[in-house]
């Protein structure tokens, strides 16, 4: 069986404890590949190695860091096939999905910090005619990336692209239910002759791998995407040291649909946001309200497309939806789902498991399900469930369905559908989430701040914030 290896100092390694678990295919149940079950000793190794490779990273001119990073940007998309392909038996996900979605993207993210690097300008400030000051900027050193398993090369290069752009070197960590992509891209960063030690990748769980990335002392900043506990535990470890930390955290996001929407649209892109990648993206609007003038004809609407969609192997091009990501993660939704019934939650569609034929038997496959009759503030409206559950909600004016959009503890996203420019300023003005898509959903562009408020995160990724928040700045004031 094919074993999954660490990515230090330049070097493809066994982990220091020779141990290794089981990465299971979700799409069959079946285990295809072993990960290290790497911890401290490799943290430490990967660490070392990244301090020694630093130095020579730092002092690497932009253009030369630029060319690198474009050199593993072609490679990923020179190996597109196979990137998708890896991606989709790891993580459940429609290949389509992969092809069209996950690994374009990465490679993007190379492309797009490498050459962000090379248009950067830093600030001055004259002081009358008495001084000018002068702000550089440098690189922190070592820093963690830490990523989560739903777009698991996506969000792993969106870390690590603009970190070694920005001149750090990285001990980074993907998800120990997705490795395998980023194993690929360790090889592809051999290929590309990526300088030894500048990206080290230590495959293994968060509680070991993860915790000793957050709790060494020579890793200066720890840029984190994952749950909101998980991100709370890190924040504990990493605050008290004075680790510069961004925090990606969960969502539950709302999409409010008001009547002079354009309907079509509206509808077609809100079965999308609902049932996207099994609704394990965490920008997908789970909470659904509907201005009531509206609601009747879009729940018929909404839900007819829903039984439309078909749930199958992510390997045909005719599935929308594949597997959720693990057996756990299945047990949890179909929890929520059954919270949702004692809630009182009337079950329009879906609400079950899955089981497909043949080598299908055994994967992890949930129904697309939509609820409505739940009130905004119970726990199915409140709990980040992050998979393929949506709720439906009538609401009569403005104020009400801001009031409701804004009552859980997160603000990652929300998106708003109305053709009145006015009310879609006044609304996305009052609502409190990172990312607001007015008459669209999940469009990209990689400048923009990314990120959420409340509990759904802290700092901003994304254009010049990621670089800036990978980088410390000196202020030089001289006497004119
Ligand atoms: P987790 O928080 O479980 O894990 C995220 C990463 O952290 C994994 O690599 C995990 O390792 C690692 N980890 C776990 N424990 C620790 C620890 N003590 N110290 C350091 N690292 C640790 O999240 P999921 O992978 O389950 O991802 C789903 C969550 O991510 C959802 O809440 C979703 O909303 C959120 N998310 C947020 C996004 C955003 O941009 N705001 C984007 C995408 C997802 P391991 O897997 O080995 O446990």
């Amino acid at each position: 069986m094919e074993k999954i290896r660490n990515y230090i100092n330049g070097d493809l390694v066994e982990p220091e404890n020779g141990l290794y678990f089981d990465n299971y295919n979700p799409s069959r149940g079946s285990v295809y590949s072993l990960i290290p079950d790497s911890g401290k000793a490799d943290v430490q190794k990967a660490t070392i190695a990244a301090s020694k490779a630093f130095a020579e990273w730092s002092n690497t001119s932009r253009s030369d860091r630029s060319e690198v990073l474009l050199k593993i940007a072609d490679l990923i998309d020179a190996n597109h096939g196979r990137l998708a392909e890896a991606e989709s038996m790891d993580n459940g996900k429609p290949l389509k999905l992969a092809s069209r979605v996950d690994i374009p993207r990465a490679s993007s993210n190379f492309r797009f910090f490498a050459t962000a690097i090379l248009h950067e300008s830093t600030e001055a400030h004259q002081s009358d005619d008495q001084a000018i000051n002068m702000t550089l900027r440098s690189p922190l050193g070592v820093v963690g990336c830490i990523s989560p398993w739903n777009l698991p090369l996506y969000l792993f290069t969106w870390k690590i692209a603009p970190a070694l752009a920005a001149g750090n070197t990285v001990v980074a960590k993907p998800s120990e239910i997705t490795p395998m992509t980023a194993f690929l891209l360790s090889e592809l960063c051999i290929e590309a002759g990526l300088p030894v030690g500048v990206l080290n990748i230590v495959h293994g769980k968060g509680a070991s791998a993860g915790q000793a990335i957050s709790e060494h002392p020579d890793i200066k900043a720890i840029s984190f995407t994952g749950g909101t506990e998980t991100g709370k535990r890190i924040a504990a470890t990493a605050a008290p040291m004075f680790k510069k930390l961004s925090l990606e955290l969960g969502g539950k996001n709302p999409n409010i649909i008001f009547a002079d929407c354009d309907f079509e649209d509206a509808l077609k892109t809100s079965v999308h946001s609902s049932f996207a990648n099994q609704g394990q993206i965490c920008l997908c609007g789970s909470r659904i309200f509907v201005e009531r003038s509206m609601y009747e004809k879009f729940r018929a609407a909404f839900v007819d497309k829903v039984n439309k969609l078909k749930v199958g192997d992510p390997f045909d091009a005719g599935s929308n939806l594949g597997a959720v990501v693990s057996k756990e993660h299945m047990e949890k939704v179909l929890g929520y789902i059954e919270l949702a019934k004692k809630e009182g939650g009337k079950l329009l569609t879906g609400g079950e498991r899955i089981v497909l034929e043949g080598e299908l038997s055994g994967g992890y496959y949930i129904a697309p399900t939509v609820f409505e009759g739940l009130s905004f503030d119970c726990q199915t409206n409140q709990q980040e469930i992050f998979g393929p559950v949506v709720t439906l909600a009538p609401f009569d004016a403005e104020e009400e369905v801001i009031k409701m959009a804004n009552s859980t503890e997160y603000g990652l996203s929300a998106t708003v559908w109305t053709t009145n420019l006015k009310r879609a300023n006044r609304v996305s003005n009052q609502l409190e989430s990172g990312i607001i898509w007015v008459n669209c959903w999940l469009f990209r562009d990689l400048r923009t701040p990314f990120g959420g408020i409340k509990k759904s995160g802290v700092g901003r990724e994304g254009g010049w914030d990621v670089l800036e928040f990978f980088s410390e700045k000196k202020n030089v004031c001289m006497k004119l």
